[in-house]
């Protein structure tokens, strides 16, 4: 084969040069990615999203009848806006033991290391298959993943183990909450503040409803609590983040939205919050707002729902990731990440990158060199495990 070769600073450099902030398209990425894997004799598949902008790409090393091991990664980066870096976010500088820029820890690290370490991969027949499986739009509520990992069956046999690469300083993370997001717009009625009776308060009733969501966060917190999760905190957390209503203080408001979550325990049923509280909307906020005006309402939209990780003890992905990463035991992150969308598709999966979360979504991002140099070893003994 004649394709290219990177180092893995190299490949770590290039896959950074590539502005994949979540809302726009990461096809510069993917087809550079496409490629270099073709380059070494490796065909890849790209799984599109609906407009066609950003794609998935999935691709095997090695035989693809028989269950292999799944190196995942999101191509998506949070945006830089509005944020002082001291360098170019999109250009990797070297310096004082660091890697800096956009993506570096969260989380191009990881995925580019397996990429530069493919020819290497592929310099003994395999025995056991590698997949690269790289997504769009993880940032912005995990979208992309189960687009490819429907498919996964389908472009190669079902792989045995997942390993999630976020950072978790190479440590092997087995659980993870799950995270429900939300939008909700509260349409009211406007009027002369003198005249509320004829007219329709969106902020009051959107407090009404917060003040609903602040009171079932009080009872997970005390009535909920499960010490033993290994989660700080030890419940699953419900949390109104912005709010914004109305116009003028003598105008009842005629709109208020707010923006709400609940990270749940892995576990516990996705719906419970969710069902409480369409609930508390059906029975008592509509019918009051209703009564002045019957065009008044509250619109819930989705953000994201990405399930909890659930620990699998003794798993073969806890057991195969605790060997390769040199650890004894596992450990819990308060993160979200893809690892519940592949576990929810029956494959047992474990989180384990380069880089620190402490680092992610910052201005300066950096992952430290002696991070990457433990991920080499991590995949240098992956390649040991998979050759025949
Ligand atoms: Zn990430």
């Amino acid at each position: 084969m004649t394709g290219e070769v990177y180092t893995p600073i190299e490949m770590i450099r290039k896959l950074i040069s590539f502005d994949t902030t979540s809302r726009d398209s990461n096809l510069a990425l993917i087809n550079f990615v496409a490629d270099y894997l073709s380059g070494h004799g490796v065909p890849s598949t790209l799984i599109p999203d609906p407009s066609g902008k950003k794609a998935n790409l999935y691709a095997t090393l090695g035989p693809t009848d028989v269950p292999g091991i799944v190196l995942s990664g999101h191509t998506d980066v949070v945006p830089v806006d509005g944020q002082t870096w001291e360098t170019d976010p999109f250009e990797m500088v070297e310096k004082r033991g660091r890697l800096y820029g956009r993506g570096t820890a969260d989380m191009k690290s990881f995925f580019a290391i397996g990429l530069a370490l493919v020819p290497d991969f592929m310099a003994q027949p395999l025995a056991i298959p590698i997949h690269f499986a790289l997504s769009y739009d993880e940032e912005v509520g995990c979208l992309g993943a189960p687009l490819m990992i429907e498919r996964m069956g389908d472009l190669a046999a079902m792989p045995q183990i997942v390993i999630v690469g976020e950072p978790t300083n190479m440590c092997v993370v087995n659980a993870h909450k799950g995270v429900y997001s939300f939008h909700t717009t509260v349409t009211g009625l406007e009027q002369h503040s003198s005249r509320i009776d004829q007219g329709v308060n969106a902020v009051q009733y959107a407090a009404r409803i917060i003040s609903f969501l602040a009171d079932i966060a009080i009872e997970m917190r005390d009535e909920r609590n499960q010490p033993d999760s290994g989660f700080t905190p030890g419940y699953t957390t419900v949390h109104v983040g912005t709010v914004q209503g109305g116009t003028a203080q003598n105008i009842v408001p005629r709109e208020c939205t707010f923006t709400w979550e609940y990270r749940l325990l892995p576990g516990e049923d996705p719906d419970e919050i969710k069902n409480r509280y369409d609930t508390l909307i059906a029975n008592e906020i509509l019918p009051a707002m209703h009564k002045v005006d019957p065009d008044t309402g509250v619109e819930t939209e989705v953000r994201a729902m990405v399930p909890g990780l659930v620990p699998e003890n003794g798993s073969p992905a806890e057991e195969l990731v605790l060997k390769l990463a040199q650890r004894n035991a596992t450990e819990v992150v308060a993160y979200g990440t893809e690892a519940g969308q592949f576990q929810s598709a029956g494959v047992p999966t474990v989180i384990c990158g380069p880089g620190d979360i402490a680092q992610a979504h910052k201005p300066d991002e950096f992952i430290e060199i002696s991070q990457i140099e433990s991920c080499i070893g991590f995949m240098g003994r992956l390649k040991n495990v998979c050759i025949a």
